[in-house]
């Protein structure tokens, strides 16, 4: 997995695919049987039939740390925020296929010692952070200073909760014509250090268990957004700047087909609700595709809440990392297919 410098280059998506180890329970027995073979850093086929090679940005194997996860798709979005640009990360794939490990980690293993398996998202507020410190100390004349502030929310149904305030639900999304899309009510806390975003994750982690306990429903069939506006200001020839930049972080709901079979009323509607906002984001993304190659084409933002949300962030001078994580196993072939697919479509 090398690192890029020029990560996005000329085209704003960029896509890694990353297979999970196998897992002690799929080792077991004799029966074991891989679904995919990675043949290079950019390259995996999947080994059913038929046989099919699929080439992403990267594709990471089971070996590539949480660390080279970082370097590769993390550290750049910090680098686009502090020149100012909005950015996405989406975790795309089944449930158990790694996406939480992926961004976030052992949510119980980040308070005390940062482990080596922290995900993505606290490695990126350790080099937002130390980043920021270094840029301060050289541009003192400047009197260079940032505001960094944080918002998390669920998705879930087509609803918004927050959650970092759950008795916030059903929070709406409105436009406004200087500041762009933002959700009305939605609490933003101001963040000066790793501990302080590490506090609201496992806040943020937390409220989402409990609602997903209250709620008799599991927490894998809502997106979540974690997401920090860095603001900096600094002096030149007499005259104020501010610059402004977003890092949204998306752990998507499991992208299993959501069973319509069977199901009734709320729940029909709910697993409607869910293949819903997976596509539209799907379908978002490959018209951006287009969009950059020069086609005139109408983008579906608003067909659902996560697009209509992350409307600033998506396209333009955006820039967007999709982690398709998919799982090694003959028993999740198919899934891992499905989202193998999905990551194509978003080249
Ligand atoms: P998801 O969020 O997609 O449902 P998880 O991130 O919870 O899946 O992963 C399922 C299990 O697999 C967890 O126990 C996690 O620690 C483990 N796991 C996933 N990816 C990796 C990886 N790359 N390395 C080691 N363990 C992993
Ligand atoms: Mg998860």
């Amino acid at each position: 997995l090398q690192e890029d410098p020029d990560f996005w280059n000329d085209h704003n998506v960029q896509v890694l695919v990353r297979t999970r180890p196998v897992s002690n329970s799929e080792s077991v027995g004799a029966g074991f049987t891989r679904c995919v073979r990675q043949d290079s850093a950019h390259t995996i086929t999947w080994l059913g039939q038929p046989e099919t090679r699929f080439t992403f940005d990267h594709v990471a194997g089971e070996s590539i740390t949480q660390e080279d996860i970082f370097r590769v798709a993390g550290s750049p979005m910090v680098d686009n925020c502090l020149r100012g640009y909005n950015s996405c990360m989406f975790a795309y794939g089944q449930t158990g296929s790694g996406k939480t490990h992926t961004m976030l980690g052992d949510i119980d293993d980040l308070d005390c010692h940062p482990s080596h398996q922290r995900g993505v998202t606290p490695r990126i507020f350790e080099y937002l952070f130390a980043t920021i410190q270094q840029e301060v100390i050289l541009r003192e004349q400047e009197h260079l200073r940032f505001v960094c502030k944080c918002s998390f929310l669920e998705i879930y149904n087509e609803h918004i909760t927050d959650l970092l305030d759950p008795s916030s639900t059903n929070l709406h999304i409105r436009e406004d014509a200087k500041t762009g899309v933002y959700v009305e009510n939605l609490k933003e806390v101001e963040v000066k250090s790793v501990h302080d975003v590490v506090q609201l994750l496992i806040q943020g982690a937390s409220n989402r268990r409990v609602a997903a306990t209250n709620m008799n429903r599991e927490s894998s069939r809502s997106h979540s957004v974690f997401a920090c506006s860095v603001e900096s200001k600094w002096e030149s020839n007499s005259l104020t700047n501010i610059r402004f930049g977003r890092l949204n972080l998306v752990d998507l709901a499991g992208s299993e087909r959501q069973k319509s079979s069977g199901a009734e009323g709320d729940r029909l509607k709910e697993a409607a609700n869910i293949n819903k906002s997976l596509s539209t984001l799907g379908l978002v993304i490959m018209i951006l595709v287009d969009v950059a190659n020069g086609k005139e084409r109408h983008i579906p933002y608003r067909d659902s809440k996560l697009t209509f949300l992350l409307q600033d962030s998506l396209g333009g001078n955006s820039k967007t990392t999709i982690i398709a994580t998919i799982s090694p196993s003959n028993v999740n072939a198919l899934e891992t297919l499905s989202t193998l697919k999905f990551a194509q479509r978003a080249k």
